[in-house]
């Protein structure tokens, strides 16, 4: 690979703006989409239902369609992506090194945009009830079916904790939301909303020591912050809203941050302590946190990046064979599967319709994958399991289950969040995955499902 102008490593608003503003400058920037590591591809908007405060947008806009839409248009313009983690970053010499699946990459200037990722609170049991209760993501997992009509609690006392609080009152019977303080810390707004709502009971001063059940998580220990007594709340749901921390392991040590790990950069610019490496978004802003500023200081580090490039005679400017891309295509939700439009040998339907045909007449193998709505990291998952479809040119097939529309469906199965992915051959369940995963591992599963005929 030639060495690159620019490398943005994170794919939230910041990084695909600043793609956006670098590649329009013919500066066919690289951007490594990230994967696991820190967040999902798209970043923390693809965890959330409504964005109301994104301009543009009068009514609007659901968190991973917005993040969709700013990516089909940082790739209009001719952005390159690697969608996977990058796993070391060498600023020590120049051109810099970054690595991503095992595979150097070499790079004049680099734009860091790794945001910053949900924080745990560490329970003694707390792995052995993750995604059986526990969850950091309500908006992805509240759907579920376990949840429904049921008591379900929220940890933390800021705007995360009080929509999610909000949102999880669809689904469950009633929600108790766990602060620790003696007041809430979201705005206004979200304060009024959750006063407003009968079926939030905020318990005020109170820490979760614990939780507690057998498959699935039944209750949790808390305690009164003040005066030390402790209480079990039966609770069939927690999901934690505790903030987040900052991605920037690949570089402590290397560029100046501050105490809690935020990159520091020259006052209001994106310049960090390297020359030529620039911080966008939440990785470099502990204190405004917001799509729009993220966008806003993602432009102003690839503008900096560009006159930096350009001051040290770096810039490789590409030349365009059309002055205008062509217009880009956004991706089309998949219409349910009935009798009337079933195909056989699809690779990919939706619904309870194929699934049950596919299920009993084909000796394929299946791939179901487990969705709702809202849920960002299904969106992520979704393209990634078609591609893997269509490279094994129908040997294996695949279902989406939307949880919302077919819950027992869910709860037969079941699925204890969203995405699960289950692979089925001749009826029979060879695995099951929770979360986003990387393409390799189903394809990998699907073809040792083949050899064993
Ligand atoms: C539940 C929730 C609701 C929110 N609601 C709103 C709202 O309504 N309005 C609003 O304006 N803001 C909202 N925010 C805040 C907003 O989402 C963030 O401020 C914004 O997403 C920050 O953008 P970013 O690009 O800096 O980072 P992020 O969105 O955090 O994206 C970081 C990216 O970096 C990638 N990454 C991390 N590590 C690596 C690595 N090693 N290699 C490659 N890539 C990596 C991740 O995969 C991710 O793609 C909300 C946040 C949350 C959590």
């Amino acid at each position: 690979m030639p060495i690159q102008n620019l490398v943005i490593v994170g794919s939230g608003p910041a990084g695909y703006t600043a793609a956006i503003y670098a590649a329009r400058a013919n500066l066919r920037p690289l951007l490594i989409t990230g994967f696991q590591a820190g967040g999902i591809p798209g970043g923390q908007l693809m965890t959330t239902t409504f964005v109301e405060n994104f301009p543009g947008f009068p009514n609007g806009v659901i968190g991973p369609e917005l993040m969709d839409l700013i990516k089909a248009q940082a790739l209009r313009w001719g952005t390159g992506l690697v969608e996977a983690d990058a796993e070391n970053i060498d600023l020590s010499k120049r051109p810099f090194l970054i690595e991503a699946e095992g595979k150097p990459i070499h790079t004049h200037s680099l734009i860091i945009a790794t945001g910053a990722s949900a924080i745990r609170l560490g329970l003694p049991q707390e792995k052995i009830f993750w995604s059986r209760g526990i969850s950091a993501c309500a908006i992805c997992d509240g759907a579920t079916p376990q949840f429904r009509k049921e008591e379900l609690g929220v940890v933390g006392g800021g705007d995360s904790a009080c929509e999610e609080a909000v949102y999880l009152t669809k689904f469950g019977s009633h929600v108790h939301l766990l602060v620790r303080s003696a007041q809430l810390r979201a705005s206004a707004a979200m304060v009024d909303r959750v006063l407003a709502n009968p079926m939030i009971t905020i318990h005020w001063d109170s820490e979760v020591v614990d939780v507690e059940g057998g498959d699935w998580m039944t209750r949790i220990q808390v305690k009164k912050r003040k005066s030390g007594k402790t209480y079990l709340l039966p609770l069939r749901g927690l999901f934690y809203a505790i903030g987040h921390k900052p991605n920037s392991e690949l570089v402590l040590g290397q560029v100046k941050t501050n105490s809690k790990g935020y990159i520091l950069t020259e006052p209001g610019r994106p310049e960090t302590s390297v020359e030529g490496v620039f911080a966008a978004g939440d990785i470099s802003d502990s204190e405004w946190r917001q799509g729009i500023t993220a966008a806003g200081s993602g432009c102003k580090a690839a503008l900096a990046a560009e006159r930096w490039l350009s001051k040290n005679g770096l810039a490789d400017f590409v030349e365009r064979d059309v002055i205008e891309p062509s217009e880009v295509k956004t991706s089309t939700p998949t219409e349910i599967t009935t009798e009337s439009n079933y195909e056989p040998d699809a690779l990919w339907q939706k619904g309870s319709y194929a699934l049950r045909k596919l299920y009993h007449d084909s000796n394929r193998p299946l791939l179901v994958v487990y969705t709702s709505s809202a849920c960002g990291p299904c969106y992520v998952l979704k393209p990634q399991l078609r591609r893997v479809l269509e490279e094994l040119e129908g040997k294996a097939q695949g279902v989406e289950i939307d949880i919302e529309i077919d819950q027992d469906i869910a709860l037969q199965a079941g699925v204890g969040g969203t995405p699960t992915v289950q692979l089925f051959k001749e009826k029979e369940l060879i695995k099951e995955w929770t979360g986003v995963k990387q393409r390799s591992e189903f394809k990998k599963q699907i073809l040792a499902s083949l050899k064993t005929v």
